[in-house]
């Protein structure tokens, strides 16, 4: 195997100056590319990595998306303890907290007995970037961080295409990467979409009306942000005393004083049949605690019927930065004018970008659906041993099941690897279930072994032929 180098290497077919190559090129060091690229590299890869922003983590830092979940095994347990050990996992329980469970404004204790015991646990996303950047330095990962991928150089190879070089858009303008294996890590598949293999728009079955891709309405993205300076006994107080308790007594005010757009805080519309009970895309303050008392991450998703394609729309990317931020600004200004315990709080940080639910699903060489949860299919490629996963979409139901390399593997391009979001999975399997960070960082580390293997073997990563699930 190579060492990854980074000097001048001549120019691509297209005349792009050529800065590095590495045996693995992974884009985007969200959980899927960090692991990834951490595991590739500790089996002995030379590895590139390209973030678009300035640390790894993706949704989970830069879009401060901090839950910090029990470790699966692996590079996601290793990332817990790591967390743990620098201090920056904060743990409320009902000592801190004693009227969180089972309260209407919890993003996610809303259904535990009220007063009952609990444990949230959230991560600081700056501090966990800074210790994720950490660990690919510590295992002589090449990070290139404030860089957008934006094209791929292919060349024919048998009856499919292999990618040959990454181009990136840096300070310096176009440049390239060379690369043996690449691995998708962008979260809304984006190299797939540049090496023009297949992928189905976001945009699911809900509501059946769905017909056409114009009609097709992607499961809301969204912004977070954080809030300090609550103090949650006085609006819990609040709360109880007024019987109000998802603060329907202070919106309405702040409605007929005109003091919040009409996008803010509509009721629920589970009786359309619009996904479900779900919080996603019917505003409502939506929190969860983070790094010490009166500090909350708060969710601003973009409401449901904007249908905004986010990862393939420029201006539907445009609309959701601008019209968030919008949003944010006025969920701030009402609960701090209205809602007892928020007087003093103020904005401390929003989200680097608005994390994308339901982008491109990539078309792979397996497309898992729910009816392989829901038969709990076996496979002679399983990628891990079987998982049993809460299936939201089909009234949370408990499935056991496997997922099959296959579905690493995006049908045309032989020498790239899928992970994270971008698996090949429907999309009522990868929503809610299929894309949280502990089975995203397991992707990766399914990625970054088989890109690994290939390069040993001297083969592509579509004639590796997988046997043995990997132990997490
Ligand atoms: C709003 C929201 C809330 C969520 N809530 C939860 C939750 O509570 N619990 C949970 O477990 N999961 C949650 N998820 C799901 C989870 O965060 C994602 O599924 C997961 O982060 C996907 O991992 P990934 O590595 O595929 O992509 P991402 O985390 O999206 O990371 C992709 C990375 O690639 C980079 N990138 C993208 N394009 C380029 C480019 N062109 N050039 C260079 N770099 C690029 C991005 O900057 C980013 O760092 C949530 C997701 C969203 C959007």
């Amino acid at each position: 195997m190579n060492s990854s180098s980074i000097q001048p290497l001549g120019r691509t077919a297209r005349g792009v100056p050529v800065i590095g190559e590495a045996d693995v090129v992974v884009i985007g060091a969200g959980p899927g590319g960090f692991a990834a690229a951490l595991r590739a590299r500790r089996e002995g890869c030379s590895v590139i990595i390209v973030e678009k922003f300035d640390m790894p983590g993706g949704v989970h830092t830069s879009g401060l998306q901090g839950a910090a979940n029990t470790g699966v095994g692996g590079i996601h347990t290793e990332l817990m303890e790591r967390f743990a050990a620098a201090g920056a996992i904060y743990t409320a329980t009902e000592k801190e907290l004693p009227d969180w469970a089972g309260n209407a404004l919890s993003h996610y204790d809303y259904y535990l007995e009220p007063g009952s015991p609990f444990r949230r646990a959230s991560f600081n996303p700056d501090a966990a970037g800074n210790i994720m950047l950490r660990m690919l330095d510590e295992a002589g990962v090449h990070a290139i961080y404030g860089a957008a991928f934006v094209d791929v150089e292919m060349q024919p190879d048998g009856g499919q295409r292999r990618i040959t070089h990454a181009i990136i858009e840096t300070v310096q303008g176009r440049q390239a990467i060379r690369g043996r294996v690449f691995v998708e890590g962008s979260g809304t598949a984006e190299v797939v979409a540049r090496a023009g293999a297949p992928y189905v728009r976001g945009g699911g079955r809900q509501p059946e009306t769905v017909t056409t891709d114009a009609q097709a309405r992607p499961i809301p993205g969204g912004l977070l942000w954080i809030m300090s300076g609550i103090d949650f006994a006085q609006t819990a107080a609040y709360q109880k005393r007024e019987n109000d308790p998802a603060l329907s007594k202070l919106i309405n005010a702040a409605r007929a004083a005109g003091d919040i757009p009409p996008e803010l805080y509509r009721p629920r519309l589970a009786d359309q049949g619009v996904y479900g009970d779900h919080y996603i895309g019917h505003p409502t303050v939506d929190m969860s605690p983070i790094q010490g008392p009166g500090t909350f991450i708060l969710w601003q998703n973009v409401p449901y019927e904007w249908a905004l394609h986010m990862d393939d729309d420029a201006e539907h990317a445009f609309r959701a930065k601008r019209e968030l931020r919008r949003l944010i600004d006025a969920e701030a200004a009402f609960l701090r004018k209205y809602a007892p315990g928020f007087q003093d709080a103020f904005i401390s940080h929003v989200g680097r970008y608005v994390g994308v639910r339901d982008g491109r699903h990539p078309i792979g060489e397996y497309v898992f659906s729910i009816d392989d949860a829901r038969e709990e299919r076996r496979f002679p490629d399983a990628v891990t041993r079987p998982m049993t996963k809460t299936f939201f979409w089909d009234q949370y139901a408990k499935y056991t099941f496997e997922v099959p390399y296959r579905c690493f593997l995006p049908k045309e391009v032989d020498n790239l690897l899928l992970t994270g979001a971008s698996l090949s999975f429907t999309f009522e399997t990868i929503f809610m279930v299929m894309r949280n960070f502990p089975w995203c960082c397991q992707t990766g580390e399914v990625a970054g072994h088989a890109a690994a293997r290939a390069i040993r073997e001297g083969i592509s990563p579509k004639q590796l032929r997988w046997t043995e699930p990997l132990p997490f």
